[in-house]
């Protein structure tokens, strides 16, 4: 459920039509409904109640300030990758208490960053991080609280770029080293184990791979019981799916209710690390038609949002719905949606059954909350869209269009090559 509905023909965010803020922001941008957001993070805190948990919502999805500020506000921690993300989460009002720390590269800067924040724990992917971990945090005259990210060889049945929990893929331990590793990190004198953490991938549509991923942390969880560690969360990560087009993935009500009827009695902390659920479909990209050609009968949609700044497409293949912001009755044609960008996979949609845009219409690209914005670069010297949120009748920019001037700020030319 998301909060981009017709009023009439005309396509509206909550209160406030969009045509109009294409007017005054220009296109393309980033256009974000504040009640969805909150409806969806909502909706996922609720079907968790009757556990002991912790939502960290996963920061990489959409890092935008605003939207951290409001999750922050909600009482969400934060899943960060990268020293940058903690930077953000804390900026935002984040408590370091509820921030867990993922990603198979954490450098010793990184590492003491978050060490100095306090945050919950690092979810520790190699034996040599958590030696890198013990020694920045002697370094501090501290001790990190850690928890292994292990890999449960479950197939989450994805595409091949977002599944992660796969004996090929580059995450994690393998289930089977996880107590030797645990042995490891008692005998470090900075470490400490709190916590066992997998994330098998992203935009799962099926409950099953869950269930297997969890089956398996949870005997892990009861060795290392036996073997005297405190384990005391257990963190599944993020992944659940959303519709893009014709997904049926299972309401976060449900996902709930599985995984706490298969974590009964186990006295963890559930730590999950929802991302693309929560912002994929409240946020939109609003484009317009520069031109239209048919090119020996295929018809293009040249618009002005490119790969850059939407790059999902391009890079995974993926599916997002087109609407039209002033839609037409008429008959469909069937169409590329492309984009400005040299490339030839720089496209929004191919062969797509769309009404027949005209130039100057706008265009909703649909469902791209998650991995959109923060995804999007500066390739073909393009400044980085607004991206604008609304709430109820008001709509703000929570980030305006990025100048030239800001996009070269940071080179410099050698003396040798100025002119004389
Ligand atoms: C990307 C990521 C997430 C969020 O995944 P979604 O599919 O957006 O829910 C959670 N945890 C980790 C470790 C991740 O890398």
């Amino acid at each position: 459920m998301h909060h981009f509905k017709y009023r009439g023909d005309e396509l509206y965010c909550e209160d406030v039509s969009i045509e109009k803020i294409a007017d005054a922001v220009g296109t393309p941008f980033y256009l974000y409904s504040a009640a969805t957001l909150e409806r969806h993070y909502r909706a996922f805190e609720d079907a968790l109640k009757t556990t002991d948990h912790l939502i960290c919502y996963s920061v990489k999805a959409n890092s935008n300030l605003a939207i951290l500020s409001q999750f922050a506000r909600l009482g969400s921690g934060f899943d960060i990758v990268s020293g940058g993300e903690l930077f953000r989460a804390l900026k935002s009002g984040g408590d370091p208490k509820k921030i867990v720390f993922s990603g198979v590269g954490k450098t010793r800067e990184e590492i003491r960053e978050a060490l100095a924040a306090g945050i919950l724990m690092f979810n520790v992917e190699s034996l040599q991080e958590l030696h890198e971990i013990d020694s920045v945090a002697a370094a501090a005259g501290k001790t990190a609280p850690v928890a292994f990210r292990v890999n449960p060889d479950v197939d989450p049945k994805t595409h091949p770029y977002i599944s992660t929990g796969l004996k090929q893929n580059k995450f994690g331990i393998p289930v089977v080293q996880a107590l030797a590793a645990y042995r490891t990190a008692q005998s470090l004198p900075h470490v400490t184990p709190i916590g066992v953490d997998c994330h098998i991938g992203s935009q799962l549509t099926e409950i099953a791979p869950f269930v297997d991923a969890l089956t398996r942390v949870k005997d892990l969880v009861a060795q290392l019981r036996d073997d005297g560690f405190e384990i005391r969360y257990l963190d599944l990560g993020g992944g659940l799916g959303i519709t893009y087009d014709e997904e049926e993935p299972p309401h976060p009500t449900k996902y709930g209710r599985e995984l706490i009827e298969n974590t009964v009695g186990l006295g963890c902390t559930l730590i999950l690390e929802p991302g693309r659920v929560i912002v994929g479909n409240a946020g939109i990209m609003v484009t317009r038609v520069l031109y239209t050609k048919q090119n020996l009968g295929k018809k293009f949609v040249i618009v002005d949002a490119g790969m850059n700044d939407l790059l999902r497409p391009s890079l995974y293949q993926a599916y997002h719905r087109l609407q039209a912001v002033r839609r037409r009755i008429t008959e469909m044609v069937l169409a590329d949606v492309v984009g400005p960008i040299c490339e030839s996979g720089d496209f929004l949609a191919q062969d797509r059954e769309i009404q027949p845009y005209e130039k100057g219409d706008l265009m909703a690209v649909m469902s791209v909350g998650a991995y959109g914005f923060a995804m999007a670069s500066n390739y073909n010297t393009r400044p980085r869209v607004p991206e604008v949120l609304v709430s109820d009748d008001r709509y703000y920019m929570i980030r305006r269009r990025e100048t030239l001037a800001e996009l070269i700020a940071a080179e410099e030319v050698p003396d040798f090559l100025r002119n004389p």
